[in-house]
């Protein structure tokens, strides 16, 4: 194995500058292995603190948390993973705290600890060599791009808001947003046996979502309500999932679901904090059920990759055509923090 004194990573020094920055590499521990990164994706979650709003975190930022890459180098303890495995990054969690022991690991008490590396705070996504916790990289099939592979956790969020949402077969769910999260949430409902229409506004979108073969609604050109109701036999939708944060989308939401136990799934966020504009009446005479969702255990992440790696869902055309090296870390997130983008993938090695 080649000698790898330093690892080069990206970080957010400052609002509307990412650098590439150094730090020596550590010794991999017993159950640890060390990840040579391929690509990292640029998360809604790391472009909003590039752009400045979300700089409450204060910088500088190692973020990152949609990658995958090669393991070149596994301690002694690691049992089930080999040098040469290709993986893609999950959460990290302690596994002993009262949270991880009854399977809530995205609540872990230590969770955060994971994130410091001396005044560096992050996931570490954007570096080229990184040492991570066995239990926090999963096995992926060869046969997925690098940038494929790297979805694991957005799809594990979607996979938990689904099962949160306790989808049958067959259920008619409209998801409002074809952003990547609302994409997602449309090809993970389908694949778990759900009938899905999907709304947006913005054109390129929506292109997306009728070329991955969803019907779909425009509501700056359509009445979104009333073709919902035509797509649903004039009965409603059982579920809406809102993938986007905004306070008309919800109102909507209400409007489009079945006149009876309904059940809305929260998805997104924003700010300001969007409004659900219904009142506890409805919510009572309605029976609708109103569930949130926010992040994933390691339950989900698991079934995830099972819907990564069968090909059960194609993340392809939510992979943004142009990529960026490393070196160019700046220029990626300008083009990932620009309207109407899906992912942008940064290459974290040249070769
Ligand atoms: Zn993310
Ligand atoms: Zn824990």
């Amino acid at each position: 194995m080649e000698e790898i004194k330093n690892i080069r990573f990206g970080c957010l020094v400052k609002k509307g500058r990412a650098e590439v920055h150094e730090m020596p590499l550590a010794e991999v521990k017993d159950n640890q292995v060390l990840v040579k990164q391929l690509e990292c994706n640029i998360c809604t979650a790391d472009y909003t603190q590039w752009l400045g709003l979300r700089e409450h975190n204060g910088y500088p930022v190692s973020g990152g948390h949609e990658a995958s890459g090669i393991v070149i180098k596994k301690g002694r303890d690691v049992v089930d993973l080999e040098v040469g495995d290709f993986v893609a990054i999950a959460n990290n969690y302690c596994g002993s705290c009262e949270f991880c022991r009854s399977g809530r690991e995205s609540e872990c008490k230590v969770r955060a600890s994971y994130d410091e590396h001396g005044i560096y705070k992050g996931r570490m996504g954007f570096a080229d060599y990184f040492i991570r916790p066995v239990t926090s990289v999963i096995k992926m099939n060869n046969d997925l791009t690098p940038g494929e592979a790297a979805f694991l956790e957005p799809v594990a969020t979607v996979v938990k808001g689904i099962n949160k949402l306790r989808l049958k077969p067959f259920e008619k769910v409209v998801v409002i947003g074809a952003g990547t999260m609302g994409m997602i949430n449309a090809m993970t409902v389908r694949a778990y046996g759900g009938e899905v229409i999907v709304s947006e506004m913005m054109e390129n979108k929506l292109e997306t979502a009728k070329k991955a073969g969803f019907t779909t609604v425009d509501p700056t050109k359509d009445d979104a309500v009333k073709k919902v109701m035509e797509f649903t036999d004039n009965k409603g939708a059982d579920c809406v999932i809102v993938a986007v944060g905004n306070t008309n989308a919800n109102i909507q939401a209400a409007k489009m679901l079945k006149k009876m136990d309904g059940r809305l799934l929260v998805f997104a966020a924003n700010y300001p904090p969007p409004q659900i504009g219904i009142t506890a009446n409805d919510i009572h005479y309605r029976r609708m059920e109103i569930i949130g969702t926010y992040l994933a255990d390691l339950k989900e992440f698991l079934e995830a990759s099972k819907l990564l790696n069968i090909h059960k869902i194609d993340v392809k055309p939510l992979i943004e055509k142009n990529k960026y090296y490393l070196d160019d870390i700046n220029e990626a997130f300008k083009e990932a923090s620009s309207p109407g983008k899906y992912r942008v993938s940064v290459l974290l090695h040249k070769d």
